[in-house]
């Protein structure tokens, strides 16, 4: 499950890491009171939408010449315009498709001056279930585009879980990403903070695009992309709570429709039955906290589907078998 930007960032604030203030908007007729409660001179309107790359996209209503879902406003007028021309709009990003997204919600954040973009992302690697930090000086570009191109500027570590997290995985973030004096001691405080997060709200993805460097010399998390594990939602009552339903992906609701579908009848179901009617083979259906190790060879299924054929072909073809006192006798 994932969650809009403005709430993986209130998220962060609450473990610590710097982000800037901000404040959501679903009414137009509320940017100019946000945008006022913000300190200035720099406002930054952006469009929440479960999509990256929404600088660098564009909407599908051509009028208004609207340029992106992230722009600069340089006072409280400028930031409502703005807000006003997004919402309500279809942003379509190279994350999107070419259907595009609803734009329904606005964040209105205080602009900073940037020095530096940087790349900093926390990931659970499938293979050895450990927590990945992906690193790069290359940061306000398509990671995928920086492997694609200069692979050599993505670094990337694994954290043992035996020994945990410690300021040493932090200088090294720092070093990777070419951080002096302060900013070194604020790297380790962050990447201490986000793993922290990371592990505590059993997330699957963080993905902070860009981690800036402020013309002040600080540090600041100025993306924030979040994505959680959904076999441990059950857990996070609060992280739950942030579901925005209009944002998902169609076939993804589908088959958390289809899962609860399949929940309820399972329950009914003769145990040898279970392991296939849970959705194996189904996509999206990844519930493995529902399955019980015990439950029988994973194939098992395959030997009832032998049965049945054999019963259908005799009752069909008049086969040899013929009848299901036949399949009953094979299949035992
Ligand atoms: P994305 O395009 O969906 O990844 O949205 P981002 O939040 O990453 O914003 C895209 C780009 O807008 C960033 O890479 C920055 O270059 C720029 N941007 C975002 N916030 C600010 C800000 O506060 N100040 C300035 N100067 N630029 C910003
Ligand atoms: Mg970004």
């Amino acid at each position: 499950m994932n969650i809009h930007e403005y709430q993986a960032k209130a998220l962060l604030r609450s473990y610590g890491c710097p982000v800037s203030d901000g404040r959501v908007v679903l009414r137009a007729e509320d940017a100019k009171t946000a945008a006022g409660g913000l300190d200035g001179p720099l406002w930054v309107v952006k469009a929440q939408i479960h999509a990256g790359g929404r600088g660098k996209g564009s909407f599908k209503e051509p009028e208004a010449g609207l340029k992106g879902g992230v722009r600069l406003a340089r006072s409280v007028e400028e930031a409502e315009v703005l807000t006003k021309q997004m919402l309500g709009r279809t942003l379509v990003t190279h994350q999107t498709g070419p259907a595009g997204k609803q734009v329904n919600r606005i964040y209105i954040e205080d602009g900073s001056d940037i020095a530096r973009e940087l790349y900093l992302a926390l990931l659970v690697d499938r293979g050895s279930s450990r927590v990945s930090f992906v690193v790069s000086t290359e940061g306000g570009m398509d990671i995928e585009e920086v492997a694609a191109k200069t692979p050599e500027k993505i670094i990337s570590f694994s954290v043992d879980p035996a020994s945990g997290l410690s300021d040493f995985h932090g200088r090294r973030v720092a070093f990777a990403l070419g951080l002096e004096g302060a900013q070194v001691k604020q790297c380790v405080a962050l990447v201490k903070n986000l793993y922290r997060a990371f592990i505590e709200k059993d997330m699957e993805m963080l993905e902070i695009n860009p981690l800036i460097v402020m013309t002040d010399g600080n540090l600041k998390v100025l993306d924030a992309k979040v994505g959680f594990d959904n076999n441990a939602l059950y857990r996070q009552p609060d992280i739950m709570a942030l579901r925005d339903e209009t944002e998902e992906d169609p076939k993804e609701l589908a088959a958390n429709g289809h899962h609860q579908a399949l929940r309820r009848r399972t329950r009914q179901l003769p145990r040898r039955g279970r392991w296939r009617q849970q959705g194996k083979g189904h996509r999206g259906v990844q519930d493995h906290h529902f399955r019980p190790e015990r439950e029988g060879h994973p194939r098992q299924h395959l030997r009832r589907h032998h049965a049945l054929r054999h019963h259908r072909r005799g009752r069909d073809f008049g086969g040899e078998r013929g009848g299901p006192q036949g399949a009953a006798g094979g299949a035992a």
